[in-house]
C-alpha cells in the first residue's frame, strides 16, 4: 500500500517557523518529503533551522515576514514560490497570546493578538489561496486552538481570535472547495514549548495539568498525526474539519 502520508514534491509554507509547534511542524513536513518555506520574524533563528533541514536532506527556503504586514505578506509569498516552487500547502502557525483579565486588555492587546491570529492568517491564506484557486489545488491548515471552542480566564482575545480562525476555515472551505483547495484547522489544547514551559512548572501550571483529563500537557510532536494527516492525501475528503488534540480538555 502507498504511503498515505508521503509528500514528496510538495511544497509547504509554515508561518511562525523560528520555534516552538511551527518548528515542529516544519522539521515533520521536511521528514516526509516536502520542501518548506519556512516564515517568520525572527530570521536568524530561521537561517539556522534551514540549515539543520538541509543536513537532513530537505530542500527549503527562510523568508523574513510579518503576518500583520499585508505588503510584506504578498512579498514574501512570492519570494518562496520563486525559491521552492508554487506552494501546495500553507500552515497558518503564526499566533500570540496576552495573558490579562478582561478589564484589563488594552486596545494595543487587542489588536496586537486579533491582528496577528485571525488578521494575519486572513492575510496569508487569502495571498496563498490565490495562487493555489489558479492552480485547481491546494491545502490550508490553520493553526487554531481549543480557545476557540470553549474558554478559559484572562485570555479574551485569544479566544476571540482563535473562535474567529475556526470560523474562517469553514468559510474559506466552503468557498474554496470547487476550485480544488481544502482549508482545514488543528485545534490543540496545552502543548508543551519554550514559552510555556515555565508556566507548566509552577503551582498554577501543576493545577492545570491535573485537571486535565489525560493528567498532562501534551508534546509538539503529538501534534504530527494531526498534522500528517491534514497536510496529506490522507485527509482528500476533508475540508472545513478541526481536528482536536487536547488530551481531553474539551471534554474534562
Ligand atoms: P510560540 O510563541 O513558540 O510560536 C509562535 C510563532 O509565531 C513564533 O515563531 C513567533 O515568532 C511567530 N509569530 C508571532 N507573531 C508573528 C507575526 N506577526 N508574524 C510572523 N510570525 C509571528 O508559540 P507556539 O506554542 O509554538 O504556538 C504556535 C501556534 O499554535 C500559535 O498560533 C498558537 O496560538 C497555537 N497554539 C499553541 C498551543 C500551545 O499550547 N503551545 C495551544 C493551542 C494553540
Amino acid at each position: 500500500m502507498a504511503d498515505l502520508f508521503d509528500l514528496t514534491g510538495r511544497v509547504a509554507l509554515v508561518t511562525g517557523a523560528s520555534q516552538g509547534l511551527g518548528r515542529r511542524f516544519a522539521e515533520v513536513l521536511a521528514a516526509r518529503g516536502a520542501a518548506v518555506c519556512l516564515a517568520a520574524r525572527q530570521t536568524g533563528k530561521l537561517a539556522e533551522l534551514a540549515g539543520e533541514l538541509r543536513a537532513r536532506g530537505g530542500t527549503c527556503h527562510a523568508v523574513a515576514l510579518d503576518v500583520t504586514d499585508a505588503s510584506a505578506v504578498s512579498r514574501a509569498i512570492a519570494d518562496c514560490e520563486t525559491a521552492v516552487g508554487p506552494l501546495d500547502i500553507l500552515v497558518n502557525n503564526a499566533g500570540i497570546a496576552v495573558s490579562k483579565p478582561f478589564l484589563e486588555q488594552a486596545d494595543d492587546d487587542w489588536d496586537s493578538v486579533v491582528g496577528t491570529n485571525l488578521r494575519g492568517a486572513f492575510l496569508v491564506a487569502r495571498e496563498v489561496a490565490k495562487g493555489m484557486a489558479e492552480r485547481g489545488r491546494g491545502n490550508i491548515i490553520n493553526v487554531a486552538s481549543v480557545l476557540g471552542l470553549d474558554v478559559v480566564g484572562s485570555l479574551s482575545p485569544y479566544c476571540a481570535s482563535k473562535g474567529g480562525l475556526l470560523q474562517l476555515t469553514r468559510a474559506m472551505a466552503h468557498e474554496l472547495a470547487r476550485s480544488g483547495v481544502r482549508v482545514n484547522a488543528i485545534a490543540p489544547g496545552y502543548i508543551e514549548t519554550d514559552i510555556n514551559r515555565g508556566f507548566f512548572e509552577s503551582e498554577a501550571g501543576r493545577r492545570l495539568e491535573n485537571a486535565l483529563p489525560v493528567r498532562r500537557v501534551g508534546q509538539p510532536e503529538e501534534l504530527d498525526g494531526a498534522l500528517l494527516l491534514l497536510a496529506s492525501d490522507a485527509s482528500r475528503y476533508m475540508t472545513g474539519s478541526t481536528v482536536t488534540v487536547d488530551g481531553g480538555f474539551l471534554v474534562r
